[in-house]
């Protein structure tokens, strides 16, 4: 039997994931990636001699024995436990001289939490009891929530109802209202800063409990090698990739996608295709809104219930130690970055990753949260004008480090500085968001089926097909679209929990 052709649009991790799962279940994969580089957001690049990482922050699946770990590890994004990096903190806050610490350990972390505000000890005992309820548990990721056959339903719906309770109340609280319960302010600012958004009480805990149970590491190499990895593996498995294969648009007949067109006008047939870049751009100006999404459409224009994070990123180089935590949250005089009022730096320090940083520098990140709004900000000036704000901005981030720390005076060099039009352009994302839907109180978790009505051969994938997004999302819903190829064409899917499956092309 001819082999079928599945043709990927896009190259970041949810492309990626799709292209090695088809080529693993005996399909032939091309991916088409607009750019030189393949990652898409998950990417890296050098400036002035020093690496800078623009994605992982954590990645959750580093946890040895969970259904994410043994998926990552089927893609080769890394091996094992010694490819990665578990961060003793996931982040300390400074309030007017008080450092709170956000400890992996999560037992120290609310002890040294009494000890800053002994009057808040029953509601630390609880907040940390919440992050305990939620180490226990994982995301659903091997099988959209919708095709679970009853008993793997059953078996998640068991494991999850012990902290259903704290999911619901975490779900439906505001983060910055849930600080207000506490009495001491650097505990309140601590807890309201953590997200530094819009996002509720389930995004803050969540992401601690996967960082305290050792399930949000850090892949040493950091974005640029993982990625390298996947698409090395790829290959491998016989994959094609296409770089600089921007595409424009897709020939349909009877309801099927038989081809799609690059810029170039160079056409690639199909039987199959997993459309894995930004799900908006590929609706709007591949499909060219011939078929509509509504339920997806309904969701993205509801910007003021559905928040889609995106980001300025300042790079900078410290060329003293300021012996902090790697992950360092200080307040400062408020400065302005889109139409976001800035009242704290919030700094990540790469030099944890001795492959990636150089002897005697800490490449640091400063990320500044914006939203839909602050693109359209960005989006309105003109060149010169977009250029002198981006100097403006990084003015302002290091005028404020140095006022907090005198001694990198003369010490501390600009690297460079992206904002959410930089996003857009490199991947066509929307409005530069960097993950899909924030959870908030006012909105819940959003799936998406990844089908067209009117096309019977067309499968999404991407960070916006599973709220929040994010890599792991990501990865899940490229594999997601290959599950649904396999049934159509009856082959059998396997979930990935065996590590390097290959099946024979032949036998199909
Ligand atoms: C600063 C930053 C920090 C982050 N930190 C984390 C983190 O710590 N943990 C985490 O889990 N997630 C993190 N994320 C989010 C994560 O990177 C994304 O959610 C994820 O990479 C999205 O993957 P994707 O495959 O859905 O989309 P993308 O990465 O956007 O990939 C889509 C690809 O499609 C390509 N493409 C677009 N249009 C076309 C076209 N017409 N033709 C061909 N190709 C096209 C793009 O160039 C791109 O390569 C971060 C992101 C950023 C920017």
């Amino acid at each position: 039997m001819r082999i079928k052709d599945v043709i990927i649009i896009g190259a970041g991790v949810s492309g990626l994931a799709a292209g090695i799962y088809a080529e693993q279940h005996g399909l032939h994969a091309t991916i088409l990636e607009k750019n030189p580089t393949v990652g898409g957001l998950c990417t890296g690049w050098y400036r002035k001699g020093h690496y800078l990482d623009g994605c992982i922050h954590w990645l959750t699946g580093t946890k040895d024995g969970c259904d994410l770990n043994r998926m990552w590890k089927n893609v080769h994004a890394f091996q094992c436990n010694e490819d990665i990096v578990h961060l003793p903190s996931f982040g300390t806050f400074e309030y007017k001289g008080i450092e709170v610490p956000f400890y992996s350990d999560i037992d120290k972390a609310e002890q040294t939490w009494i000890e800053i505000s002994p009057e808040d000890k029953r509601q630390i005992h609880r907040f940390f009891n919440k992050v305990r309820d939620f180490m226990r548990i994982s995301s659903p990721v091997t099988t959209p929530v919708g095709k679970m056959n009853i008993f793997k339903l059953l078996a998640y719906g068991l494991k999850v109802l012990s902290v259903f309770p704290s999911y619901l109340m975490t779900m439906k609280m505001d983060n910055y209202k849930y600080a207000r319960k506490f009495k001491h302010p650097a505990i309140r600012n601590a807890i309201d800063k953590i997200q530094g958004g819009r996002g509720n009480l389930f995004q803050v805990i969540y992401s601690y409990a996967a960082i305290a149970s050792g399930n949000g590491g850090v892949p040493i190499g950091g974005s640029v090698k993982m990625i390298e990895n996947m698409k090395d593996y790829f290959l491998s498995l016989g994959g094609t990739i296409k770089t600089n294969s921007p595409v424009k648009d897709v020939i349909i007949n009877d309801n099927n996608v038989t081809g799609v067109v690059l810029e170039n006008g160079r056409i690639y047939d199909c039987d199959y295709l997993i459309p894995a870049c930004d799900s908006f751009y590929f609706l709007h100006n591949i499909l060219k809104d011939r078929y509509i999404k509504k339920k997806f459409y309904k969701n993205l224009f509801n910007e003021t219930k559905n928040p889609t994070p995106s980001s300025t990123l300042v790079f900078v180089n410290f060329k003293k130690d300021i012996k902090k935590d790697f992950i360092y949250h200080f307040e400062c005089e408020p400065f302005m970055v889109g139409k976001q009022k800035v009242t704290g730096i919030h700094m990540r320090d790469f030099s944890y990753d001795k492959t990636i940083s150089s002897k005697g520098n800490s490449v640091v990140l400063i990320l500044l949260n914006q939203f839909q709004e602050d693109y359209d900000y960005w989006k309105s000036l003109d060149k010169n004008n977009y250029r002198l704000e981006k100097q403006r901005v990084a003015n302002d981030v290091i005028s404020r480090i140095i006022k907090r720390f005198p001694e990198l005076e003369g010490n501390i060099e600009l690297l460079d500085v992206s904002t959410p039009i930089t996003l857009t352009r490199y991947t066509n994302n929307y409005k530069g968001a960097y993950m899909s839907f924030a959870f908030t109180s006012k909105n819940s978790m959003y799936w998406d089926s990844g089908r067209i009505k009117g096309l019977n051969n067309v499968y999404m994938a991407s960070q916006w097909m599973a709220s929040p997004g994010g890599l792991p999302f990501a990865l899940a819903t490229g594999t997601w679209a290959v599950q649904k190829v396999c049934a159509k064409e009856n082959i059998r899917y396997l979930l990935g929990d065996k590590p390097s499956i290959s099946l024979s092309k032949k036998s199909y």
